[in-house]
């Protein structure tokens, strides 16, 4: 109970302010009295809208010192704990997943995207020399490349995605795919974990594969004896007619 005791029993004065703010009829019973501060206090009553279920209507009102005149500061609607609030606004950038994207939507990366750098910065984390496959970059045009940081993000989502080697078909793969033919090479500093699996009918077809990722279509792949095409016994020649075999 606010310490206030004529603020605390002002709630017709609080209720005619809320009256005259809501609805006619919006305005339900007292519910209770809190203590803002010092000689402010706010009411609380039930909030009677359709469709406001667990809202109530909130009157901040105060006094000055040696005062008895009440003043009605402010008469707000609020949720309370049970009522039916809009979820929390999400930026659109946090909105896109991955895959998402439709022909013609622009996804530009942020201005400070750790993932990129100026080709011409690129390097190997502390490595103060600039990393030569990326020197290669400055004046062929490419702006930015993949910072350190990127890279790694793009290894371990790889690493660890449906490429990676803990993917069911990978479990049970006949080979990895660093030993198989169809993996093709990349270049630059993910080409010491990473291929592109070129095997048109292998489910990874033109995707990045880690190296210890695989599937049943490996190229070293054979069929075990009890998988291959059993040999079939030798055709017998039946002579038998259908004449024949109603005359019997
Ligand atoms: S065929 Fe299978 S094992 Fe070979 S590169 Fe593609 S995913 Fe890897």
């Amino acid at each position: 109970m606010p310490t206030d005791a004529q603020l605390s029993a002002a709630v017709d004065t609080a209720r005619a302010a809320a009256d005259g703010a809501a609805d006619a009829g919006t305005v339900g019973d007292h519910l209770r009295v809190v203590e803002d501060g010092e000689r402010l206090v706010s009411h609380h009553f039930a909030c009677l809208k359709p469709g406001y279920t667990g809202w109530y209507w909130s009157v901040s009102i105060s006094r000055a010192p040696e005062s008895d005149e009440i003043t009605v500061n402010d008469v707000v609607l609020l949720p309370g704990d049970d009522a039916i609030v809009a979820p929390a606004w999400t930026p659109y950038r946090d909105r896109i997943r991955p895959g998402d994207l439709s022909p013609g939507d622009v996804l530009p990366p942020d201005e400070d995207d750790a993932r990129l750098v100026p080709s011409w910065a690129a390097g190997d984390g502390d490595e103060q020399t600039p990393d030569r496959f990326f020197a290669r970059e400055v004046g062929l045009g490419r702006e930015w490349v993949l910072s350190f940081e990127g890279r790694e993000m793009a290894a371990e989502r790889w690493q660890e995605g449906d490429q990676g080697p803990d993917a069911p078909i990978a479990q049970q793969a006949s080979g990895v795919c660093h030993s198989c033919g169809f993996m093709v090479s990349l270049a630059g500093p993910l080409s010491e974990r990473f291929g592109v699996c070129a095997n048109g009918m292998a489910n990874d077809d033109g995707r990045v594969v880690s190296f210890d990722h695989g599937c049943g279509a490996h190229s070293g792949a054979r069929l075990s004896r009890a998988a291959s095409a059993q040999k079939l016994p030798d055709p017998v020649f039946d002579t038998l007619t259908r004449d024949e075999v109603e005359g019997l």
